[in-house]
């Protein structure tokens, strides 16, 4: 089994419904068996089209539903309450991506942590897990998890850019960590050294499509289907064979958004 643990299937992406159907039915074809869309990263009608994308596929798509820090500034009360209705749909397994970017600093850094603690917050009341996105914080989205206690709920690091050590203060705490097509680029040795590093019930992969596609397909739109050359290139580092690493990482998927 191979699972994508983190792909962003957003029609206005792919064009349409029947692009993303098409997108979906592409992995089917290449062997990923299940993927899960992220419906954060744009504003609050992503996460209305992943519960949408993931209804339409329920063999084969879950979704997750939260606010992006790029879009913190965006955020009203009245958003809280739908992501809080959308969470409770039997489709979504997870809260995110949420947390702290300050790389881009699209959103003003104290907004990004109100919203990042707000939907910390919302994962507990409902028990669902997290989600992180986390981009140059020098280890303050790391201290806002031990803060609030948010690692009992589950967490997953999602296109984990850090290094060796800080990937093992998190595994110590119990998170997770997703290897996204970084891992095949050039200039990816921190990444291979991670991939190769994390222990084998901690690891999962990942395309974040449609970006960061991976090696050899670069300059085009990434999706699930590329997933594939993420998990080849993680079992080469870590000395396995690719379907080996892809079944261990599909059970830490499934074990962590508890997904049978
Ligand atoms: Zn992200
Ligand atoms: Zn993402």
């Amino acid at each position: 089994m191979l699972i994508d643990s983190h792909c962003h299937l957003d029609p206005r992406t792919w064009g349409d419904d029947a692009g993303v159907d098409a997108v979906v039915e592409r992995a089917l074809a290449a062997g990923v068996d299940r993927m899960i869309t992220i419906g954060s990263g744009y504003d609050i009608e992503s996460a209305r089209r992943a519960v949408a994308v993931a209804r339409r596929h329920p063999g084969c798509v879950r979704a997750s539903v939260g606010v992006h820090p790029h879009d913190a500034k965006d955020v009203t009360p009245a958003v809280l309450d739908e992501l809080r209705a959308l969470a409770k749909a039997p489709e979504v397994v997870a809260l995110g991506e949420m947390g702290l970017d300050f790389h881009y600093d699209s959103s003003p850094r104290d907004v990004q942590r109100e919203v990042f603690r707000a939907q910390i917050a919302l994962a507990r009341e409902l028990a669902l897990p997290i989600i992180i996105h986390d981009r140059d914080t020098e280890g303050e989205t790391l201290r806002v998890l031990d803060d609030t206690n948010a690692w009992e709920m589950g967490v997953l690091y999602h296109c984990y850019t850090g290094d060796v050590g800080h990937m093992r203060e998190i595994v110590s705490r119990g998170g997770y960590i997703s290897i996204p097509g970084i891992v095949t680029f050039k200039n990816g040795d921190t990444m291979r050294e991670v991939a190769a590093a994390v222990p084998a019930d901690r690891v999962l992969v990942e395309t974040d499509s449609p970006f960061l596609t991976p090696i050899p397909h670069r300059g085009k739109r990434n999706e699930p289907a590329y997933v594939t050359l993420v998990a080849a290139k993680v079992a080469e580092v870590r000395g396995l064979r690719t379907d080996v690493l892809a079944t261990q990482a599909a059970e830490n998927t499934r074990r962590f958004f508890r997904w049978d």
